[in-house]
């Protein structure tokens, strides 16, 4: 195919004495050392309003790196009209115009604003280096560059087969009308890739950001407006969910959501989208990646350092803060009690504090909101028969919303914590007894009722192919001798189905394939 084939950008260390580690430093200083007055990006307008949001970091609420003006319903409204303004212009741009842009996207982000993005992402979000530049350096250029590949498989397919005196061809239009993308705080890579690969395929799009991830989405926005995207094609605004979504699932000419968020918010809008379905010109397009309480089996044959990385990475890595996070585990008894001292020593060496010093490990939760839902969790453990916390289980809101991470064992395998998903620093352990392998393969799949990521550790081929047939339906991202996070963007398309998401796989052709609606012409001669 007639585009650059793309390969996934290099991790940088930060290591210490390294060049990049320097660079990184001076780009969290100067950003520090600034309050940005962020606008939201309407057509050709950076649009302020008189209700200025502060922008914190997490791990120092104390600290103001900004502002973000609120805007209202006819901020959407004006987002939408300058979406539909730009439609015709954008479309007819052939496609490799618009691959260029996203190209030149991502080579901006790689080289020129990589360590303002990973600053942003550190200070607004409260990722540790490497979780930043796997983040908004890594995965949001393979995003870019990967979808550019995927976009020119799509317009450079076999055409159909022709009967004699005929010619067939298929056409793929972008959608008629706009779309909304509503990203989470989660992955900066997450907040670009869904609004720039519905953009990629020719069309236009309101973008409303999580209000957390404001900080970073502004950064993004400059780079993508750098690169050459036109204006209109993107509109960043800020308002309330209800605000949005009164203004956007009521609009004639609203013709998909891309999603990524909690299965909550997810569901609501399907229903809203449902009601609504009658003034629409079209069937929406409905692509949404949701919550996940994903698991890790362990069968007694596991290797036990390959059980407590998977474990230990897998869980506390941003906080727990991941759809993709291992949040249950299900171990045999026989494991259990070296297991349980490798966690503890792995676990007690980890140091928490703010992202500006990169010897911590663990960061902070993200908001008061989310600290506090955690925390309850946290007390209820303490408190109930039925659940024993062994590691960890302290928090501390007082400078940056700090959570240690804890490791909950669960007497019962549908205790609270084995269910509900709590998007934070704690892991549940249920332990069974060794020679009760298949029923527990059972218990995960029947109590799965989201089904995203899951990871089975064994070195017994039997109970490798077991899990993987039984689990078939619990996740849609599973790992084999692995933790179950870190989908890496043309490698592992990542998504999953029942209660977390529509599987549409993210960065891969069957998403773009979603932004598409393709016409079939027949010509007869
Ligand atoms: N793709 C990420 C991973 O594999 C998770 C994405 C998410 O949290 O939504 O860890």
């Amino acid at each position: 195919f007639n585009v650059p084939v793309p390969a996934n950008e290099p991790v940088y260390s930060y290591a210490p004495g390294t060049k990049e580690r320097e660079l990184l430093k001076q780009a969290i200083a100067e950003a520090r050392a600034q309050q940005v007055d962020i606008p939201m990006y309407i057509g050709s307008k950076e649009v302020r309003t008189d209700k200025k949001v502060k922008l914190s970091p997490p791990h120092d609420h104390q600290h103001v790196l900004g502002y973000y003006s609120q805007g209202t319903k006819e901020h959407v409204k004006e987002a939408i009209d300058a979406a539909l303004a730009a439609k015709k212009d954008w479309e007819n741009l052939p496609w490799e115009q618009r691959a260029a842009i996203f190209l030149k996207a991502a080579e901006l982000i790689s080289t020129k604003y990589r360590y303002k993005l990973n600053a942003a992402t550190m200070l607004g979000q409260s990722k540790n280096a490497f979780q930043a530049e796997i983040d908004s350096a890594c995965e949001i250029t393979d995003f870019l560059r990967f979808n550019v590949k995927y976009m020119a498989e799509i317009y450079q397919q076999q055409p159909p087969v022709n009967a004699k005196g005929v010619w067939n061809r298929v056409e793929q239009r972008p959608l008629e009308g706009f779309v909304f993308a509503l990203t989470p705080f989660n992955f900066t890579a997450i907040a670009g890739n869904l609004p720039t690969c519905v953009a990629m395929m020719g069309n236009v799009v309101v973008w409303k950001p999580s209000n957390t991830q404001i900080y970073s989405a502004n950064v993004l926005m400059q780079i993508f407006k750098e690169a050459g995207l036109p204006d209109g094609v993107i509109n960043l605004v800020y308002v309330s969910g209800p605000d949005a979504g009164d203004v956007i699932f009521k609009h004639p000419d609203f013709a998909g959501i891309h999603f990524t968020g909690s299965t909550a918010v997810f569901q609501d809008i399907w229903k809203t989208i449902g009601e609504n379905i009658h003034i629409y010109k079209s069937y929406p397009r409905i692509v949404g990646e949701t919550g996940g309480k994903d698991f890790i089996v362990a069968h007694s044959s596991a290797d036990i350092k390959v059980l407590n990385t998977a474990l230990v990475r897998g869980a506390f890595e941003y906080q727990g803060q991941k759809c993709s996070a291992a949040s249950r585990a299900y171990i045999p008894q026989s494991l259990w009690p070296k297991l349980r001292d490798l966690m503890e020593a792995d676990i007690k060496s980890f140091k928490i504090g703010g992202t500006e010093d990169f010897s911590n490990f663990i960061n902070a939760v993200i908001d008061e909101k989310a600290f506090d839902k955690i925390t309850k969790y946290i007390d209820r453990a303490k408190e109930s028969p039925d659940a024993e916390i062994i590691i960890g289980g302290e928090y501390d809101k007082s400078k940056g919303y700090f959570i240690h991470p804890t490791v909950i064992l669960a007497k019962k395998p549908d205790y609270e914590t084995m269910r509900e998903e709590l998007f934070g620093p704690v892991l549940t352990v249920y332990v069974y007894e060794d020679d009760k392998f298949e029923e527990t393969l059972k218990l995960v799949d029947s109590t799965s009722i989201y089904a995203l990521t899951g990871s089975i550790i064994s070195q017994d081929r039997y109970a490798i192919d077991k899990a993987t047939y039984e689990l078939r339906n619990a996740a849609g991202n599973f790992y084999i001798n692995d933790k179950c996070t870190g989908a890496v963007v043309g490698q592992q398309p990542f998504g999953g189905s029942r209660g977390s998401g529509t599987n549409d796989k993210a960065g891969s052709m069957i998403n773009l394939l979603r932004w598409v609606s393709p016409r079939t012409i027949k010509e007869t001669f």
